[in-house]
């Protein structure tokens, strides 16, 4: 029950087609950025981050797992999740420099690494461990097909694909051009190809301001928009109030929040109605499940975003009262041992002992980067 060994990781692995684009982000590849723990009787537990696979940035990530959190680590007993994260949160140096950020998104990757073991040893799926599945289904959306950078006739014939071969009944795309009629325009192609009954998010990636995105809510009002996702910059919890109460279409956000305190802020200022928080960017499963329970108590619905590609979510996801659907992006799953995988429209649920982050040797020979 003793850690032995921190060994750090960053694998870049790439996206669906040569690169990908949304109103902020272009990338080519997903960063892995994460760590493996080694305890003296044999177990190995897994945790990472999700980044945009910049290996400047990843290595910030790597070094200071390895420089400041490894030793805070190594001897301890792996089993007391709750007081390694407050240690490593507490610790006075890394609390100075940091209670967001680098330092938080590595005290996540660890903290997913030690759930990893504690579900391995007691040989239970971690949706299993945290008290067992609260759905029978568990719906996935596609991102995937609704990227800015698609052209129109492959947006529309991807959104087809899904929705009629693949099986899904949700999809997202995304908007938040400089030419908000080119997203409208695609949007009710969308509409009018996936038909009525389909659950179809849009999300703007925190490009537009407040009248803007008013805007745009009023033009799409009759698109049957199930949400909108990071209508405005990640932190302006007064304007997505304001726009929460002027619009009928629905606020989601949180995949950019980084602690429980901000999304218990968005939540009580009535900024948010779909919470969606991402375990990578959190300090982990124990404060995910910190920002779940604050929001079903104010009765909102989680749907976790997919910086961990779901591997993780999934888990949360079945467990966890407030949530009915998750995120679907296919990029990093072959990398893992029990890769996520979805049939008729549903997320498969994980078997395996652990948090389903396991990750196959081929994938450390295919992608691994050096930590410099
Ligand atoms: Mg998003």
């Amino acid at each position: 029950m003793t850690i032995a060994k921190v060994e750090p990781f960053i694998l870049h692995v790439p996206v669906t087609g040569s690169s990908i684009s949304d109103s902020t982000h272009t990338l080519s590849h997903w960063g892995v950025v994460g760590l493996r723990i080694t305890t003296r009787d044999g177990f190995v537990g897994t945790g990472f981050t999700g980044t945009h696979a910049d290996l400047a940035g990843d290595r910030l990530v790597t070094a200071c797992i390895a420089s400041c959190y490894a030793e805070l680590l190594v001897g301890e007993d792996e089993a007391d999740i709750t007081r390694l994260w407050q240690k490593i949160a507490r610790h006075p140096p890394m609390q100075w420099i940091g209670r967001a950020g680098i330092s938080h998104i590595a005290l996540g990757a660890v903290d997913i690494a030690l759930w990893d073991i504690k579900a391995q040893r007691a040989e239970q799926p971690l949706w299993k461990l945290l008290g067992g599945a609260t759905t029978e289904r568990l719906m996935a959306y596609n991102t995937d097909i609704g990227w800015l950078s698609i052209p129109d006739d492959q947006l529309i014939a991807g959104a087809r694909q899904a929705v009629g071969e693949d099986g899904f009944r949700g999809i997202k795309v995304k908007v938040g051009s400089a030419d908000m009629a080119r997203d409208l325009r695609r949007l009710q192609a969308v509409r009018r190809a996936i038909g009525p009954g389909i659950m179809l998010a849009v999300d703007g990636n925190g490009r537009w301001d407040l009248p803007t995105a008013m805007r745009f809510c009023r033009e799409a009002e009759g698109l049957d928009i199930f949400w909108f996702e990071e209508p405005l910059w990640y932190d302006d919890i007064a304007g997505h109030a304001a726009l929460a109460r002027a619009s009928r279409i629905p606020v989601a956000l949180g995949e950019q929040l980084y602690t429980a305190e901000a999304f218990s802020e968005f939540i009580g200022r009535g900024a948010v109605h779909f919470v969606q928080p991402d375990v990578t960017r959190l300090a982990g499963i124990t404060e995910y499940i910190r920002v779940a329970e604050i929001a079903h108590a104010a009765r909102l619905p989680v749907v976790a975003h997919a910086g961990d590609m779901s591997q993780v979510h999934v888990h949360l996801a079945y467990w966890h009262p407030a949530s009915a659907m998750l995120e679907y992006i296919p990029w990093i799953k072959d990398c893992f041992e029990e890769p996520i995988a979805v049939v008729d429209g549903d997320f498969l649920r994980p078997q395996r002992p652990g948090a389903g982050t396991a990750i196959r040797h081929e994938a450390f020979a295919s992608f691994a980067k050096s930590l410099g």
